[in-house]
């Protein structure tokens, strides 16, 4: 039996996350086991680490959604021993052991190679909230939508997946208007490319049903009434890509921007997305991601720095994207 190490959630007799030890035995099952060498701290993983929402629905859990690492057995042929690899999503962290660990047994099919463009830090600079800021965009390219039809709006601008939406929208060519409550981070947000940045509450107080025209698209990590506001100020045809609820799980909306700007809803979802479209995300991240601007959004902290960093990613005070180096 072989032991390593992982950060383990209970929940008798209260629900708590400490580092630990498994055991091989304990993995569940899949066809490749995998080395982590990288994982990252993303909202969800605050909110599992903290049990503050019930994503984990398995225990004891290892949490964390996303790794980067390297295979060292599989009884898959798609996958060998030395493979450079990519988790994010499936239930990873929510309802099979998750990316806090040594080790992970997984199934074949949620894996993704390592795109050659990067390394497997950068994979997790990346991560879920990067590939999903990825989907955002496609999802708005794939609407019809392109620069010319105005500027595109970023929610929660200066988080994870707001920091990655700024960053590849800015250089797609959009006028990007960026949306923060911290003041203090808009040199940080111009740096990634937005050229304008806006103050948070604009958008966060309950408002009018329709306003005037702002943008022709919006990436919102944010939901609640900030969802509600930036779907009031789309312009006419323009579509607005949901993606989180920072604010709330709420959408106290009414149909106006639907039926009468032609204003539509793009729900992303990462988690259970299937494997052509993840491909084409990462494929898209290897092309328009720009890597100075990635390092720059990104900040590395040890295994023994996660538990702690929950709180903080909940408070909103996390700047960008975590890397998170696994021994
Ligand atoms: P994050 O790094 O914490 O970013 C969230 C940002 O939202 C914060 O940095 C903050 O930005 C803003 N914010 C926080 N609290 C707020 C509040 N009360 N009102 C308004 N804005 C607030 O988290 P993340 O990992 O990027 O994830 C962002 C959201 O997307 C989360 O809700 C997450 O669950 C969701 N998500 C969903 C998927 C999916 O598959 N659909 C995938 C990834 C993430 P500022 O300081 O700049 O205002």
């Amino acid at each position: 039996m072989s032991k390593f190490k992982a950060i383990r959630i209970v929940k008798e007799p209260a629900y708590a996350a400490s580092y630990s030890e498994f055991d091989d035995s304990e993995l569940m099952e899949g066809d490749v086991t995998v080395r982590v060498s990288h994982s990252t701290v993303n909202y969800k993983d605050g909110l599992a680490l903290t049990g503050k929402s019930p994503v984990v629905r398995r225990f004891p859990m290892i949490p964390g959604v996303d790794f980067a690492g390297v295979v060292e057995a599989s009884s898959n042929p798609d996958f060998k021993p030395g493979d450079a690899v990519v988790l994010n999503g499936w239930g990873l962290g929510e309802t099979h052991l998750g990316a806090y660990a040594q080790k992970a047994r997984v199934k074949a099919e949620w894996l993704v190679p390592l795109p050659k463009e990067f390394s497997p830090a950068q994979a997790m600079a990346i991560g879920t909230a990067g590939y999903t800021a990825q989907l955002a965009v496609l999802a708005l390219e794939k609407h019809g939508l392109t620069p010319a039809r105005g500027p595109v709006l970023v929610t929660g601008a200066a988080g994870g997946v707001g920091s990655v939406a700024v960053t590849l929208l800015a250089r797609l060519g959009w006028h990007v208007i960026a949306s923060t409550g911290r003041p203090e981070e808009a040199d940080f947000l111009k740096n990634l490319g937005a050229a304008e940045v806006i103050d948070r509450a604009e958008l966060s107080a309950p408002g009018r049903p329709l306003g005037k025209e702002r943008w022709a698209a919006a990436v919102d990590s944010v939901g609640s009434h900030t969802l509600a506001n930036v779907l009031a100020q789309t312009k006419y045809e323009g579509a607005v890509a949901a993606c989180g609820l920072a604010q709330g799980m709420d959408l106290p909306t009414t149909v106006a921007p639907f039926i009468l700007r032609g204003v539509a809803l793009l729900g992303i979802d990462s988690v259970m997305k299937p494997k052509a479209a993840r491909l084409e995300a990462w494929a898209r991240l290897a092309r328009d991601l720009d890597l100075e601007k990635l390092a720059a959004l990104s900040t590395t902290i040890a295994f023994d720095q996660v538990i702690e960093t929950a709180e903080k990613i909940l408070a909103g005070k996390v700047r960008g994207r975590i890397v998170v180096e696994i021994p």
